[in-house]
């Protein structure tokens, strides 16, 4: 009787915390260390943004950061190694179940990857999560592409592009973007892509 008052009790928080937002998302997801929270404080400085505050339950692992009046960005827990701990992969299938795969205001998914490693085993097991449970397409952002020379770019932009191709039927294979928070190429061509993917 407890656990099944526990999960009544979740439920109704649930449907409580993630109340469909009238602002579109986006939502930016990346194995630890990727890169992530450089780009989201690169892509969110202006003063513009706001964080929103951060709501109990599900979406405490969530942050939530509005764009000026345009889109919200929601930066998503990073994943590690190969997901070694069943509870990491449990709780990522929850987050999957219900906010990446259902969110009605959730207009794109970002997943970051590491311009010098391309896809790497961590990866491809969440993207294998994500496509399981969920149509919602996503795209590819190349992280850290100062560190690499323009022939190792281009070739890493192929093979990951191949690999998109060949295994995750809801990448967006031909619009790989690329970007560097540290010298801030690809930022604005970032910036617009998500103004566009949200319809504006
Ligand atoms: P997160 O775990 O994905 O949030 O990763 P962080 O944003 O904390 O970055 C991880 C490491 O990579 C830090 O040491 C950053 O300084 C570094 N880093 C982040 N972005 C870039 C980049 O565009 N270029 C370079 N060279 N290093 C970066």
């Amino acid at each position: 009787a407890d656990e099944i008052q526990k999960l009544r009790d979740r439920k109704r928080a649930k449907e409580h915390e993630i109340k469909d937002s009238t602002l579109p998302e986006i939502a930016i997801v990346g194995r630890s260390n990727v890169g992530k929270s450089t780009m989201l404080n690169t892509l969110t400085e202006s003063p513009n943004t706001a964080r929103v505050s951060s709501k109990p339950g599900l979406t405490r692992q969530l942050n939530f950061y509005r764009c000026g009046d345009k889109f919200v960005v929601v930066d998503m827990p990073g994943y590690g190694f190969a997901f070694a701990k069943e509870e990491d992969k449990t709780a990522w299938k929850e987050l999957i179940e219900d906010y990446l795969g259902t969110r009605k205001s959730l207009k794109r998914i970002y997943v970051m990857i590491d311009a010098r490693h391309g896809l790497k085993v961590a990866d491809k097991e969440f993207l294998t999560m994500m496509g399981a449970t969920s149509s919602k397409k996503f795209q590819v952002v190349l992280t850290k592409c100062d560190l690499v020379s323009p022939p190792d770019l281009a070739r890493t932009y192929m093979v990951v592009q191949e690999e998109l191709k060949k295994s995750f039927k809801n990448a967006m294979t031909d619009r790989i973007l690329m970007v560097s928070s540290y010298t801030g190429a690809g930022m604005n061509t970032l910036r617009k892509d998500m103004l566009f993917a949200c319809g504006q």
